[in-house]
């Protein structure tokens, strides 16, 4: 029983330090690595020595499948800075899942993970205020761009013109914030039973549903090496989260094709009234009535197949239907059976 006692209040003592896990994506950032190892370091020191996250804390670099020495870095630096573990994807899968990669990895040993990019240009002076919103209970916070100064016109309209796209398309995103976010290990547990394909983690997070909020910074400019996010990587990123989430398009088929049937009929009856006043061509009503009506009703039976393509595609991806937040009451076994091995 005493020997119970002691592992209970090293959980509790684990739970007043969470042990704090930084996933990093990595793909060709050889140039910024060094740096970012650096400043990471050193903001890691810091939350130890305020006692706001436990030693055991770690940076965790996922090379997704780099061309260049990204890897050979990682590995010299996790020899010489303890801190510092890295993780190889064979192959470039991709900034979201190289993400997913090492959220999972990292939720092994976790009480909360933060995800941010390579470069840096995510302001990591706000680190402390994401794991003070941990501490109070949240387990999601948000990391949201207070302006988008540093970006070029160009990616700011497009950027902004998405998440407004995305709302209006009834997606729950939330606007402005990128992949930079904390997740508790609940909520990471939660994300994994999310087993789409086509990962959109910006859609997936706020289903999850849990308790969150966020935290607000300035986003500076990539401070060496160039973006990885090519416009055609952005467009089809982009696609990805729409064709993902929402199922509007379909909708939006199907309702062109009863406004072009109805359309049709008023020009149905306007190619009738004048043949039968005879001022067309022989020939031309029965064309044009059977393109418009034909065209409007192709695109109404598109639409009705896009609904049950639709409903296949929310099928295939099955994800959860619902996640119980808390519960209150007596539950005996399961749970205690899960603490105890938590625990041992
Ligand atoms: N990244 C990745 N795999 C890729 C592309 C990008 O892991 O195929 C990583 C990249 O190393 C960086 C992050 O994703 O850490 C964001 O990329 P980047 O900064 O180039 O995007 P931007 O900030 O320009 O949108
Ligand atoms: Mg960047």
């Amino acid at each position: 029983m005493p020997v119970m006692e002691k592992e209970k209040t090293e959980t509790k003592g684990a739970e007043e330090t969470p042990i704090l896990y930084l996933v990093i994506p990595c793909y060709n950032e050889e140039e910024v690595l060094p740096e970012t190892a650096r400043q990471l370091t050193e903001r890691l020191s810091a939350l130890m020595e305020q006692g706001l996250v436990s030693a055991k804390s770690r940076m965790l670099f996922v090379d997704d499948g780099s061309r260049d020495k990204t890897w050979e870095i990682i590995s010299s630096l996790s020899g010489e800075n303890p801190y510092v573990c890295g993780l190889k994807l064979a192959h470039n899968r991709g900034h979201q899942n190289a993400l997913l990669a090492g959220l999972m990895e990292a939720k092994n040993h976790a009480d909360c993970v933060i995800s941010l990019d390579a470069d840096l240009q995510d302001d990591i002076g706000v680190l402390p205020q994401f794991v003070e919103k941990f501490r109070e209970g949240c387990d999601v916070v948000y990391g949201v761009r207070s302006s988008r100064k540093t970006d070029s016109f160009f990616k700011r309209a497009t950027a902004q013109g998405f998440y407004r796209f995305m709302g209006l398309l009834g997606v729950d995103v939330v606007y402005n914030h990128a992949d930079y976010r904390l997740m508790s290990r609940r909520a990471l547990d939660a994300l994994s039973e999310y087993k789409e394909v086509n990962l959109f983690l910006r859609g997936i997070v706020p289903l999850i549903g849990y308790r969150s909020d966020y935290v607000t910074y300035e986003r500076h400019e990539r401070f060496a090496g160039e973006s990885k996010y090519p416009l055609k990587k952005m467009l089809s990123f982009a696609l990805d989260g729409i064709t993902s989430f929402s199922v509007k398009p379909l909708k939006i088929i199907s309702n062109l094709g009863i406004l072009v049937s109805v359309l049709s009929i008023a020009g149905l009856l306007y190619a009738l009234i004048s043949y039968f006043c005879g001022s067309t061509v022989e020939g031309w009503t029965a064309i044009v009535c059977s393109i418009w009506l034909l065209g409007g009703i192709q695109l109404l039976c598109i639409g009705v197949v896009g609904g049950y393509v639709g409903k296949i595609y929310s099928e295939v991806k099955a994800r959860p239907r619902f996640r119980v937040e808390e519960k209150k009451g007596d539950f005996p076994e399961p749970e205690e059976e899960r603490d105890a091995k938590n625990a041992g």
